[in-house]
């Protein structure tokens, strides 16, 4: 062990009061104090801020830290001011700026935390100018990223201002970050492609299912059965909420809780805390919540929508299982959430569609894929895992994969033939011969496409066009209609390929007496 690591095991002892390293923390910790820049790519709760905290009181001068949220600057102020690190911020609910300034210019400082948009300005530039400076640590540095989830412009000031202090190391921090982002981040700071340290995102006790939606109320219901303990439902709208809270409390008698930012601070605030006391109390929330709530024990976490991406994906299951004990986090996902996610891409900014719909993409390949969910959550981050984890639906009971690119190619035929403007249920009926009086008179019934569906390959349809939307090569039109998208010529033309999971029997059954 070098000497510089010997000494930061004796620091972590010291001033924090830990007995080792967690994860990659000495990898970082030991290139910062070497003086390489540094990506460090580490899952929330992972320790990041120790890996620039620590080095920021052997160094000599100040770190100083990038951080976008002013709340989280004074969180991490108190906590580093109670291990006797020398901190402060500046920012624009400070009052104390001379002070600060004093002390960064007489190098009383090991950590300055400031926010993005003084990089821009020149009076700050000076300030640095006129101390020394020992590491720039980028907090929450996806927001450099156009492909990030979060780009904010201020933070596209920060490598000039670094490239005023060349030879001052940099520490870029995240959580959240697919391989594009990162490439951007190691780009747009000008970090070497070999200074990216990716920290183990597995949660082995969390196990993973994603299921279809159906009859959510009644799925809902046997997940509260199965799992006496804390939970959390994550759900897309305040509405939803409300709703699903009361009527779980009346199905289940259990305690069953709203959350969402609409309710008043004072109920809010209550039900928050009466959950982390709780032992076996449920709440049904927007993202909202979860922030920075501390509860170890949460058995379970359901998502009764699709989530924005993977990686909100990862940090909100990621709320369940913390004290290391089996934990469940449960997916139930529609055709018509990424067909509606779609359809918001319209609206996003142009720069950051590309981004956005990469982001859908992968959601959907985790929603779709008929192997572990795990290894593919694994992958996303960047890891090598193994190619089955035995603790997720996946793996304890595989899917049938049915080949199914020449029935996409029938269904995605049919939707061309019929003018791209009718919903499943009418293709379904020219597909399979079902006329009515409306295919009738549109005359799809003399379509080459009509009645060219039997049997078993009718009762796949339905899941099909599922995986088909979910990958988006069916798009819902503003009326509700299904169009051609994303690869469905590729498919066509017999370029691209298209398997499905067969649904399990019983929920085949119930799709049929819904007469679907
Ligand atoms: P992140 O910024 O990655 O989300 P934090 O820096 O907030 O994570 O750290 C999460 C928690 O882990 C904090 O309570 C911190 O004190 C604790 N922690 C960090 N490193 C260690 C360690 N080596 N040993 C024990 N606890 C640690
Ligand atoms: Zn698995």
């Amino acid at each position: 062990m070098s000497d510089a690591l010997e000494s930061a095991r004796e620091a972590l002892r010291r001033v924090f009061g830990f007995e080792a390293f967690r994860g990659r923390q000495a990898n970082v910790v030991a290139r910062v104090l070497a003086g390489q820049s540094t990506l460090a790519i580490m899952p929330t709760g992972a320790g990041k801020s120790l890996t620039y905290q620590l080095p920021a009181t052997l160094l000599e001068g100040t770190c100083v830290v990038i951080s976008p949220l002013i709340a989280l600057m004074h969180d991490q102020l108190r906590s580093a001011r109670a291990n006797g690190i020398r901190a402060a911020t500046l920012t624009s609910v400070d009052e104390d700026w001379r002070e600060t300034q004093d002390a960064f210019r007489a190098g009383e400082l090991d950590l300055l935390y400031v926010a993005p948009e003084r990089a821009s300005q020149p009076h700050f530039r000076e300030l640095l100018s006129q101390g020394r400076i020992a590491l720039f640590a980028v907090d929450e540095a996806h927001c450099v990223s156009e492909w990030g989830h979060d780009f904010r412009p201020d933070y596209r000031m920060l490598a000039p201002l670094m490239d005023a202090f060349a030879d001052v190391p940099r520490l870029a921090l995240t959580a959240t970050a697919d391989e594009h982002t990162r490439k951007d981040i190691l780009h747009q700071l000008g970090i070497p492609e070999e200074g990216m340290v990716v920290a183990g995102f597995d949660r082995p006790n969390i196990r993973y299912a994603i299921r279809h939606r159906q009859g959510l109320q009644g799925q809902l219901e046997r997940l509260l059965e199965e799992h006496p303990g804390p939970g959390i439902i994550y759900a897309p709208t305040r509405r939803k909420v409300e709703e699903l809270a009361e009527k779980l409390a009346a199905a289940t008698g259990r305690t069953v809780l709203p959350y969402h930012a609409g309710l008043p601070p004072e109920r809010r605030a209550g039900n928050q805390s009466a959950f982390v006391a709780s032992e076996d109390m449920v709440v049904v929330a927007t993202i909202a919540f979860g922030m920075g709530i501390d509860k170890p024990d949460v058995r379970f976490v359901a998502h009764a929508g699709i989530p924005k991406s993977i990686e909100a994906y990862y940090q909100e299951t990621g709320r369940a299982g913390r004290d290391g004990d089996p934990a469940q986090a449960v997916m139930f996902w529609s055709a018509g959430d990424f067909a509606q996610a779609r359809q918001r891409l319209g609206e996003v900014e142009e720069a950051r569609q590309q981004g956005e719909r990469a982001r859908l993409d992968a959601l959907a390949g985790l929603v779709e894929t008929s192997t572990c969910r795990r290894a593919v959550l694994l992958r996303h981050f960047g890891e090598d895992p193994p190619e089955t984890c035995g603790n997720c639906d996946n793996c304890l009971d595989p899917p049938q994969v049915v080949e199914a690119t020449e029935l996409a190619r029938k269904l995605l035929s049919a939707v061309y033939r019929t003018g791209q403007t009718y919903g499943f249920g009418h293709v379904q009926k020219v597909l399979t011969g079902a006329s009515d009086e409306r295919v009738e008179q549109r005359g799809h019934d003399r379509l080459s496409v009509f009645g060219i569906v039997e049997g078993e390959e009718a009762r796949l349809l339905q899941p099909l066009a599922r995986a088909l939307q979910a990958r988006g090569a069916l798009v819902q039109t503003e009326h509700g209609g299904l169009a051609l998208g994303g690869d469905a010529r590729d498919i066509l033309k017999g370029e691209a390929e298209v398997t499905i999971t067969r649904p399990p029997e019983r929920q085949q059954r119930r799709g049929g007496r819904k007469g679907r």
